[in-house]
């Protein structure tokens, strides 16, 4: 008998992964996707832990589903709740002392048995626990995926964090580095590419870190992983995600001269611009480090854009810290960024740490660093303007007729076209810069039209 199964998924692209693949498991037990938690028979929150209140925000979250499970109860029938992902690894025990009406608890590394833990759920009365970090590979245990990938796909192929950042809860909710064997990397992407798939994107929590058994002997880094992926006929755009900028080896900075699919758009984040700062989070890189990083990355692939993470007032972090923090992000040019006023995260280093930056000083310091980001994105956007980009288109606009992709830089463009274009790479002639994406019309009409690419 069909179920219905819903899952809401929270933060990053792993999570997104993550929640794809416990569909991909539920399916050969009757549980197909439903679009809403109202009436369905399993419902799994897939949390995050990154921001701020997030324990919080799931709580309030399962305020509501438990209503929806009682009224389901009401009218005779039965909805087992899950709490997975990074909140329910830190924080399972607190789930079911406060919420225990929910059936299951599990964290990101045991995902894989989650069709024996739904079994036991409707077995028991109690709720099921299991936040371990088993020593079998998960991968090992998840099925191939029945479902189409879409134009544009997600492969993790690295999990968890050895860096310790004073900052981050991913250390302790994902665990200890692990990389997938390079031949299943390969294997999948293959299956996602012949599945439709023009674009893929590697996922790590520390993807450049990644070190997987090579098919022959030995290890590869992320550098020879994409050069092999280039390999595969059909696979036209690799991006990778997020990186560490004391793992950018040799190899990857090669991959970026000498593989033209990978994308020339890197997510680096540095979070500080002071030295002083930076050790105190033990991000284990200098100011003068990621600079040079980034100097040889640009002499490798000179259209390269970047993008990074900031946190501003960290404890302890001065006027002058700040100002290095500005200064770099003048000297470096971002073309996209995301930043953050730190708050603490339980259970973290710095959690505890002494000296906060009072809130006003770092709302103020907030409001002038992203008033720099923003100058920069839109400096970046509008240098576009008047260029051919390729965009692949991805799915639908929002307006009749229109379509939607992504340019090599990750922008999101929209131009006229029609819908048999999803999954092509097109050259668009970018017309307008708009807030958050490019306008453009496909060359062809363009230039018909008299205007050519600068
Ligand atoms: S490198 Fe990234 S994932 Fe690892 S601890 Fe630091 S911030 Fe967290």
């Amino acid at each position: 008998m069909t179920k219905r199964l819903f899952i809401k998924t929270y933060g990053c692209q792993m999570n997104v992964y993550d929640s794809a693949r416990m569909a991909d498991l539920m399916l050969p037990l009757g549980y197909t996707p439903a679009a809403s938690p109202d009436g369905a028979d399993l419902v799994i929150l897939n949390t995050c832990h990154i921001r701020e209140k997030a324990a919080e925000k799931v709580f309030s979250e399962l305020g509501m589903i438990r209503r929806l499970k009682q009224a389901r109860e009401r009218q005779g029938g039965r909805m087992l709740v899950a709490v997975a992902g990074c909140v329910a690894q830190a924080e399972g025990e607190e789930i079911q002392r406060r919420a225990p009406f929910v059936d299951i608890v599990f964290g990101p590394q045991t995902y894989h048995r989650l069709p024996e833990m739904v079994a036991q759920a409707l077995d028991t009365a109690g709720g099921v626990l299991d936040t371990s970090f088993p020593a079998e590979a998960k991968f090992d245990y998840l099925p191939e995926s029945p479902a189409a990938p879409g134009v544009s796909a997600f492969l993790t192929v690295q999990e968890g964090c050895d860096k310790f950042c004073t900052f981050c809860v991913v250390p302790y909710t994902r665990g200890a580095e692990y990389s997938r064997p390079a031949a299943d990397v390969v294997a999948e992407a293959r299956r996602l590419v012949m599945a439709g798939a023009r674009e893929i994107t590697l996922l790590g929590q520390n993807v450049n870190a990644y070190h997987g058994a090579a098919p022959a002997d030995g290890e590869w880094g992320l550098g020879e992983l994409i050069l092999s992926l280039a390999h595969l006929p059909g696979l036209d755009r690799i991006r990778y995600t997020t990186s560490h900028p004391r793992d950018v080896d040799d190899s990857l900075i090669a991959a970026h001269r000498d593989v033209p699919q990978l994308m020339p758009f890197l997510h680096l984040p540095v979070q500080s611009g002071s030295n002083r700062v930076l050790a105190a989070m033990n991000r284990r890189h200098t100011a003068g480090q990621y600079k040079r990083t980034v100097e040889r990355l640009r002499a490798a692939r000179p259209d390269l854009a970047l993008s990074s993470d900031f946190i501003v007032g960290y404890p302890g972090e001065s006027d002058d810290d700040f100002r290095a923090t500005l200064d770099l992000v003048a000297e470096i040019g971002f073309a996209q960024a995301f930043s953050f006023k730190y708050s603490p995260r339980p259970g973290t280093p710095a959690a505890t740490a002494a000296d906060p930056v009072p809130g006003p000083v770092k709302a103020e310091r907030l409001a002038a660093l992203q008033a720099v980001l923003q100058r920069q994105q839109r400096a970046f956007n509008e240098s576009c303007a008047g260029h051919v980009l390729p965009v692949l288109f991805e799915k639908p606009g929002r307006h009749p007729g229109q379509l939607v992709g992504r340019s090599p830089y990750l922008q999101s463009v929209h131009a006229e076209a029609a819908p048999d274009r999803i999954g092509e790479i097109v050259p668009v002639m970018i017309r307008a810069v708009e807030p958050n994406s490019l306008a453009g019309a496909i060359a062809e009409t363009a230039i018909a039209e008299g205007v050519h690419a600068a």
